[in-house]
C-alpha cells in the first residue's frame, strides 16, 4: 500500500448528466480529496465508444450499453490523487445500483430501471494500464 499518484478517467454517463447529477458526483471526487486535472461534455462517436468498451464485445449487454452511452452527453474527467484508480472504483461502488452499498455513488444515486444495460451512472477505469489508454482515448 505504498503512497502512488495516479490518474484515472471517469465518465458521467448519460443517465447521471440527464439526472443532474454532474455537481453531485463531482462534489463526492472532490470531497475525497482529488484533483480535478481536466474535464469535458462529450456526445461520444459510436467508435469512441467501440474502442471504450472493447473488453465486452460479443456479450448480450454490449449493443444495448452502447446504445446507451450514445444517448446523451457524457462528462469526462481526468482526475489524480493517491490510489485514485482504485479508490474512484470504491467510491463509485459495485456494477448494480441495487446492490452497490449505501455511501457510494452507484449505491445512494443508481437505479435500476429494469432495462437491459446497467444505468449505473459513472465509468472509472478499472487499472493502471486501462486508466492510461483510457485517458489517451478520451483527452488526447
Ligand atoms: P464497471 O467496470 O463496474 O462499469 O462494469 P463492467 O466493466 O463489467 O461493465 C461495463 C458496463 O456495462 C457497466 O457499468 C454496466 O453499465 C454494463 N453492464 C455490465 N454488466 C452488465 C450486466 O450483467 N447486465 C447489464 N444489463 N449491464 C451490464
Ligand atoms: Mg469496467
Amino acid at each position: 500500500m505504498s503512497t502512488q499518484v495516479e490518474e484515472t478517467l471517469v465518465l458521467i454517463k448519460p443517465d447521471g448528466v440527464a439526472r443532474n447529477l454532474t455537481g453531485e458526483i463531482l462534489r463526492r471526487i472532490e470531497a475525497k480529496g482529488y484533483s480535478l486535472v481536466d474535464m469535458k461534455l462529450v456526445q461520444a462517436e459510436r467508435s469512441l465508444l467501440a474502442e471504450h468498451y472493447a473488453e465486452h464485445e460479443g456479450k448480450p449487454f454490449y449493443e444495448p450499453l452502447i446504445e446507451f452511452m450514445e444517448s446523451g452527453p457524457i462528462v469526462a474527467f481526468r482526475i489524480a490523487g493517491n490510489r485514485v484508480i482504485e479508490g474512484f472504483r470504491a467510491l463509485a461502488g459495485t456494477t448494480d445500483p441495487t446492490t452497490a452499498a449505501p455511501g457510494t455513488i452507484r449505491g445512494d444515486l443508481g437505479r435500476d430501471w429494469g432495462v437491459k444495460v446497467q444505468q449505473n451512472l459513472v465509468h472509472g477505469s478499472d487499472s493502471p494500464e486501462s486508466a492510461t489508454a483510457e485517458l489517451a482515448l478520451w483527452f488526447d
